[in-house]
């Protein structure tokens, strides 16, 4: 936009067609959080809300060197053969603490990104991971407006991050490895919970065997867990991404899952459940933000703080009174 302003209507109206350079600027506009664009970054997405909804989101996370952007590459690449549009959206916990990416350095998905039917979108960096959450959760509604049918959404197996994704996709893939000794103990459990589906890559060469192996250790823990509201059962799957096995039954097997939770209604019901989560959870991060904003806490903050080293106020007496302060305000 530094080139010539385009009216957010225009833009809106560019994206529905489909524009990819539109809908890059848009999320351009959405990341740079400046007070100044935020009036046209609400009317864009108000633009775009009626066109969007109508994807397929999955979410998809692991390890560093797990294999997720060769997986993606070859996933995208046949969902493109399928006559899909795929979109890439990544959320990134590193680049807001170090400002060095996991995901983003090398380059990635060379052949996807040579393609008419994919839009590839690193990650936004330099922000809390709250902020990156919510510009991925209005990325997702431009690129559904855009035509993208199917959007991924990446992130790396650490911190609060897949909790995220989890919170903003309708099928949520863990991709593991074999023989890293840690089939089991080496997860937290709360994301198997979360895993419709774990997918062992590098299933190939000398791998091939402990996948097989690691294959029926996850299905027997996965097993062990209750039954999901869902109706569906997670399923553990081998593949190799870097040779392209395993993929059109990793395809199949989320089209069935979005068919049984569509006929279930459960499909419809996790999204709706998403966005009340994200509505209060956009409400909790505001009050936040304004509440250590204002000045006046700033400053009765620090006082309060050093009181407490001092021993001469407790936490709960010290919290309250700075609530009662701001709700003065
Ligand atoms: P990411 O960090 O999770 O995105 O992992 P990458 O996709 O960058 O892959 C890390 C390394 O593993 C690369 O050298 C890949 O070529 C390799 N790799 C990825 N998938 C496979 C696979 O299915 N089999 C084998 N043998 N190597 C793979």
């Amino acid at each position: 936009l530094r080139k010539k302003k385009i009216k957010p209507q225009d833009l809106v109206k560019q994206i529905t067609q489909g524009n990819k350079t539109a809908l890059s600027r848009s999320i351009t506009l959405i990341e740079s959080q400046q007070v100044k664009h935020q009036e046209s970054v609400n009317a864009i997405i108000e633009g775009c809300l009626p066109f969007a909804n109508q994807s397929l989101r999955i979410g998809i996370t692991g390890v560093p060197g797990v294999g997720k952007s060769t997986f993606i590459e070859a996933f995208g690449n046949y969902l493109i053969s399928l006559g899909k549009k795929v979109a890439v959206l990544a959320v990134d916990p590193s680049s807001s603490v170090s400002h060095g990416s996991i995901l983003g350095d090398k380059t990635r998905m060379e052949e996807l990104v040579k393609q008419e039917n994919a839009f590839i979108r690193p990650t936004p960096s330099g922000d809390s991971l709250g902020g990156v959450a919510q510009k991925t959760r209005e990325s997702i509604i431009l690129c559904e407006a855009a035509g993208f049918d199917t959007i991924l959404i990446e992130t790396v197996g650490v911190g609060q991050s897949e909790t995220m994704v989890h919170s903003m996709t309708d099928f949520f893939l863990l991709l593991k490895l074999a023989g890293a000794g840690d089939e089991l103990q080496g997860i937290k459990r709360g994301i198997m919970e979360m895993a419709d589906a774990i997918v062992i890559n590098k299933a190939d060469g000398e791998n091939k065997k402990p996948a097989e192996q690691a294959k029926s250790e996850f299905r027997k823990a996965l097993h062990l867990y209750p039954e999901t509201e869902s109706g569906w059962k997670p399923k553990v799957k081998l593949a190799s991404a870097l040779h392209q096995i395993g993929i059109e039954e990793i395809w199949n097997m989320i089209s069935a899952y979005e068919k049984a939770t569509k006929a279930n209604d459960f499909f419809q019901h996790k999204r709706q459940e998403q966005n009340k989560f994200w509505l209060l959870q956009t409400i909790n991060d505001r009050l936040k933000a304004n509440f250590y904003q204002q000045p006046k806490i700033k400053t009765e903050l620090k006082k309060q703080l050093k009181a407490i080293e001092n021993n001469e106020t407790t936490p709960f007496v010290a919290a309250t009174y700075l609530l009662k302060i701001a709700k003065d305000l």
